[in-house]
């Protein structure tokens, strides 16, 4: 069985509506061989429960309950014969009302992810009914069964041996029985206390679930076909890549091309298991595959763009002919949880920018004044917010010619506030000012890639 599996999952857009579903499981039921189904939240659903997990006055709370069970009943009022599904989905928006309750006497990052899964839990019990409409042998399965994790709420870490035992024993057999639908996101730890991967984690459990069943393949349904050469809204003339390596892949990921999230590619990669990236609005459209090993690979892949940097310029006499200063940086940013994510260094100054990838829900800058003030008191620091990293994705980058003729020839008019290049043979990358962003991209595309 499991040496043709295929594990598809679909994103919140995919699920959003009752024709979303029917669209997706048109998808899962065109190929015999999926038999697992990883969903997200219906589109929206997550947002509004994490507003209610920070805490809302009464009637904040019931707005927000009301848009959650508008949403899911224009899924409900769309079957056949909706009553029991009805009463099921009652009980989660009670659950919700109560843990919401809760959370408006005190918040707690345990709670949040109690509250968070019924998002997740929801979408899946709705796309099972859908199924069996149609006469489907469908399986709702609870995924905290198998997915441990991490007792870090909000950003829990799978414990991939456990999973893969627990996979073996629970799931395996349930696969074989039926189609499985389970939930993306959301794990338990140890003492049973629901968890979540960090927002966008249905990706990465469809992945860690492919990998403990030993899938042929992971298809990731999306609400794009595939994975540009750059954000085709920044550049409509952007093309699809038909196949990516995974190292290429996951580079853009990190980078911050929002197609697949950053983690979906470790087991991937560690398991070899190839992905797939397509469109659920249009399967017809096909897809970039994600795989080990790609024909001809090209220098220049791709162009990704991450907003909201953060550079940190610290500069210390003392760093002259010493040692240790970088280490002392180091520790102090691992004090505040903090890593770095691309740094140079001069003689007297280090420059680096913090790493955002994965932060939860707010986008707010990781600078903390308690962070600052120890800095400080080593060195002085100089913050620099509003910068934008562009990072061109490809390969050999590092050992080809020419290279920076090609990538900074196009970029006269522009000022570049940092450059990193050499460490990684995949990537090479810079800041500019924000505004300036759009404009860079294009114009290396342009350079790169052609019109
Ligand atoms: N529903 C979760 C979120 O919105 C997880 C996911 O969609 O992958 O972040
Ligand atoms: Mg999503």
């Amino acid at each position: 069985m499991s040496q043709s599996l295929i594990v598809a999952k679909f994103g919140g857009t995919s699920v959003a509506d009752f024709d979303a579903m029917n669209r997706s499981a048109d998808i899962v039921l065109s190929d015999a061989n999926t038999r697992l189904v990883v969903l997200s939240a219906s589109a929206g659903i997550t947002n509004l429960l994490v507003s209610l997990a920070e805490g809302q006055e009464l009637e904040q709370r019931a707005y927000l309950l009301d848009e959650i069970r508008t949403i899911q009943y224009a899924i409900i009022d769309r079957l056949q014969a909706p009553d029991v599904i009805r009463q099921e989905i009652d009980r989660m928006l009670e659950n919700i009302l109560m843990l919401a309750e809760a959370a408006a006497l005190a918040t707690s990052a345990a709670l949040t992810d109690e509250l968070v899964s019924h998002g997740e839990l929801m979408s899946t019990l709705l796309f099972v009914e859908i199924l069996r409409e149609r006469q489907i042998n469908a399986e709702w399965f609870d995924v905290r069964k198998v997915m441990r994790t991490s007792d870090r709420f909000g950003r829990a870490e799978p414990d991939v041996d456990t999973l893969q035992s627990l996979c073996a024993a629970q799931l395996a057999p349930r696969i074989s029985e039926a189609l499985v639908i389970t939930q993306g996101f959301i794990g338990s730890e140890s003492k049973g206390r629901t968890t979540t991967l960090g927002r966008g984690g249905s990706d990465y459990t469809a992945a860690l679930l492919g990998e403990a069943l030993h899938a042929a393949r992971v298809d990731i349904w999306t609400d794009v076909a595939g994975i540009y050469t750059t954000d085709p809204r920044v550049v409509p003339t952007a093309k699809r890549i038909e196949e990516i390596s995974f190292e290429e892949a996951a580079e853009m990921a990190i980078f911050g091309a929002k197609v697949l999230h950053p983690a979906t590619l470790l087991p991937a990669v560690r398991s070899d298991i190839p992905v797939f990236v397509g469109s659920s609005k249009d399967p017809a459209a096909g897809g970039t595959r994600v795989c080990n090993e790609t024909p001809n690979p090209p220098l220049f892949r791709a162009l990704a763009l991450r907003r909201k940097q953060t550079l940190l310029t610290l500069h210390s006499p003392n760093m002259l002919h010493a040692h240790g200063f970088l280490a002392e940086v180091f520790a102090i940013l691992a004090r505040h949880n903090i890593s770095v994510d691309l740094v140079t260094t001069s003689e007297v100054n280090v420059a680096l920018t913090l790493d955002t990838t994965g932060s939860t829900s707010s986008s707010d800058s990781l600078l903390t004044q308690a962070l600052l003030t120890e800095l400080s008191s080593l060195c002085r620091v100089e913050v620099e917010e509003n910068l934008a990293l562009v990072a061109i994705i490809g390969n050999n980058l590092s050992k080809a010619c020419g290279v920076g003729k090609e990538v900074f020839g196009a970029l006269e008019p522009f000022n570049l506030r940092m450059i990193c290049y050499g460490a990684s043979s995949y990537n090479l990358c810079f800041l500019v000012p924000t505004p300036d962003a759009e404009e860079v991209v294009r114009a290396l595309h342009q350079n790169l890639f052609g019109a």
